[in-house]
């Protein structure tokens, strides 16, 4: 009999979940109330991302005697940038459309939510409503940004960093509450788009959670750029008064600023999804997952956001694609193939850009484990002499008794797109031998890696 899957939010868990069990027999439906693609196409991925392409063109060209060229002075047409946004928006969702629609997957435009463990409602966008039977279900309803009953964002100077796609206007001075991923990626975006920019670090350093070398790489970076850095301060008030927002921290410190913006964490879309009447536990609006993205209802899967693991768009996509392969019955029960959530490469697109993947040098510090490390800058690069930036490091982390890689981390120019060849390694356990021996293309940034291998 063919299975029947229903999947409310259609985020990358969604799609990827609904694209990959059609494609294996099952018979799919998607609810999602806003864009196909998720918050990750609408409002978080896509738009940082391509805000801060626009912000490295702007200052790539703004060195461009470095080039050999003549100098020039670009500036940003915000119009064209909203046109730009739109267009690359409008394509993705066009193609994820496209994409369920090529497996027979059907879209429905609503908000589900569980009548109880096999049975959904929908409420079409149009106030209609069906019913839907499942044998099968995900919920991956993403999450929003967290806002404190401290702060009331207005969306036009107080900002979550979903206002931002552009701003109605580049904010002359912007106050950035919050130092994680988030946080640094807005203060990067926005310093190169022409901000002073003022960052409140709660800690004593940015990105608490990163190797302190690359930690201090990006602190340095700002520093230069004339970034403010307000260390161990914790907001707690954000007023606008009149055209000007008042940031208020803990320690008695006050910043003023044209704008702000709140890069404070999210929290799980789970409120009014029925939860308790289909009898899904959840924890603080996340619902706890097992190896197999099962809930603690078997029939009911959870992924992306939802389930409080790593809130990446990739972790979000694999989980999709192995609770397909697992409620069609297939590797339920090779290990192997189960998630590894600690070998999750991931990236900050700052500049220099940032990313690791693995076991990093102070983890292994701090868990007293031995590992042999290996640095090597790419000042000695020939391609980096050639882009005319040599900022930055490949840090290869392996076993010092097998050889076999164990992570790494990579601060530099196309950092995000080096580190898949770590992460390569890691997941499938290859030796720094491996590495060292693979033919790269010369010259390119990745010979650096095998340099750090050898
Ligand atoms: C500013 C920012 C930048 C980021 N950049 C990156 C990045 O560069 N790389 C990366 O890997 N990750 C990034 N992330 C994280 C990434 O966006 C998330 O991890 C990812 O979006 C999670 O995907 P998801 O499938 O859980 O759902 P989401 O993308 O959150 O989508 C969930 C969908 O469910 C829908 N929905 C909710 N409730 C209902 C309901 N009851 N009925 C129907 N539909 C519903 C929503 O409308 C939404 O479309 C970023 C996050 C932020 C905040």
């Amino acid at each position: 009999m063919t299975t029947r899957f229903v999947v409310i939010g259609g985020g990358p868990a969604g799609v990827a979940a609904a694209t990959y069990a059609a494609r294996l027999g099952a018979q799919v439906t998607i609810i999602e109330r806003d864009v196909i693609g998720g918050a990750a196409h609408l409002w978080d991925c896509i738009p940082s991302k391509a805000m801060i392409a626009t912000g490295g063109a702007l200052s790539f060209l703004g060195r461009s005697a470095g080039m050999g060229l003549q100098q020039v002075d670009p500036t940003i047409d915000i119009s064209n940038l909203d046109e730009r946004l739109k267009h690359i928006m409008g394509d993705l969702e066009d193609k994820n459309n496209e994409l369920l629609m090529s497996q027979n997957v059907r879209i429905v435009a609503g908000t589900g939510r569980l009548l109880d463990d096999k049975t959904v409602e929908a409420t079409h966008n149009d106030g209609t409503v069906e019913v839907f039977e499942a044998d099968k279900i995900l919920l991956s309803t993403g999450s929003r940004p967290r806002i404190p009953e401290w702060c009331h964002p207005d969306g036009e100077r107080i900002l979550t960093t979903r206002d931002a796609y552009p701003p109605p206007e580049i904010p002359e001075h912007l106050t950035v509450v919050g130092s994680g991923v988030t946080g640094v990626e807005f203060v990067h975006m926005f310093a190169s788009l022409g901000s002073d920019v003022t960052l409140i670090v709660s800690r004593q350093h940015v990105l608490p959670d990163k190797d302190p070398e690359v930690a201090y790489e990006l602190e340095k970076n700002f520093i230069d750029r004339g970034v403010n850095l307000l260390k161990g301060a914790r907001s707690t008030s954000i007023e606008r008064v009149d055209d000007r927002v008042v940031v208020k921290c803990n320690d008695g410190r006050v910043v003023e600023s044209s704008h702000a913006i709140l890069a404070i964490g999210s929290i799980p879309n789970s409120e009014n999804l029925g939860l308790d009447a289909a009898g899904v536990e959840h924890e603080w609006g996340f619902i706890p997952i097992d190896h197999n993205a099962q809930s603690n209802v078997p029939h009911i899967y959870a992924a992306g956001d939802l389930s409080g693991k790593l809130p990446l768009s990739s972790v979000a996509t694999m989980q999709g694609r192995k609770i397909a392969e697992h409620m069609l019955g297939m590797h339920a029960d090779r290990p192997h193939r189960h998630i590894n959530y600690s070998k999750a490469a991931s990236a900050i697109f700052t500049e220099p850009e940032i990313a690791d993947v693995g076991v990093s040098e102070a983890e292994a510090f701090a868990h007293g484990r031995k590992v042999r490390v290996t640095k090597v800058p790419f000042s000695a690069s020939a391609k980096a002499m050639i882009n005319d930036d040599v900022r930055g490091f490949v840090k290869l982390i392996s076993d010092p008794a097998t050889g076999v890689v164990l992570g790494g981390s990579i601060v530099g120019r196309h950092a995000a797109e080096l580190i898949s060849v770590i992460a390569l390694c890691v997941q499938n356990q290859l030796t720094v031998t491996d590495l060292a021996e693979t033919l790269f293309v010369h010259p390119t940034l990745s010979e650096t890696l095998i340099e750090a291998a050898e």
